[in-house]
């Protein structure tokens, strides 16, 4: 079975999250969404419902699950059986960020192996953290969540 977890707060969930894990579906057995909690960081929208947009994005899509996990991805792994990570990249900055956690991940369990998907192009620019700020502020952020998420 190749299992592959996908990382991330998903602080909401983006279709540029979406596009990753529906190309990454070709490549493995099961694609594990985690959404990640950290006891230091409260985050914007409650994990309760990042994790039911999650859901309701891949609903009918058996291959994936979502679940929330606490400490080191690569135990997180361990624990699922999962031996690969998949994450996007977007920008070169990306890129940079990237590359140390994922030697970081290697150097710990060189038995995971890190897969980057890079983003379609029109969802470059595309960042919760924005999808977040325009939240915020009043703003309309549907056009920016997968279609099947319920605001
Ligand atoms: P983190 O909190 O770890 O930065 P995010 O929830 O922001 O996690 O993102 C999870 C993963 O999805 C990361 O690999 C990130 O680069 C990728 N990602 C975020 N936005 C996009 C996008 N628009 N297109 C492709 N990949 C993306």
């Amino acid at each position: 079975m190749k299992i592959a977890v996908f990382p991330g707060s998903f602080d909401p969930v983006t279709r540029g999250h979406e596009s990753v894990v529906r190309r990454a579906l070709p490549l493995f057995d099961s694609v594990i969404v985690a959404v990640g909690e950290n006891s230091g960081k409260q985050g914007y929208f409650p994990v309760d419902q990042r994790i039911r947009w999650i859901a309701e994005t891949f609903a009918g899509e058996p291959k994936v699950t979502v679940s929330r996990y606490e400490g080191l991805t690569v135990d997180f792994c361990r624990k699922t059986g999962a031996g690969f990570i998949l994450r996007g990249l977007r920008t070169a900055a990306d890129f940079e960020f990237e590359r140390g956690i994922g030697q970081m991940n290697r150097l710990m369990d060189p038995g995971i192996e890190t897969v980057f998907l890079l983003c379609e192009p029109e969802f470059s620019s595309l960042s919760s953290s924005i999808v977040r700020d325009i939240h915020r502020h009043g703003g309309d952020i549907r056009q920016f969540l997968p279609k099947g998420v319920k605001v």
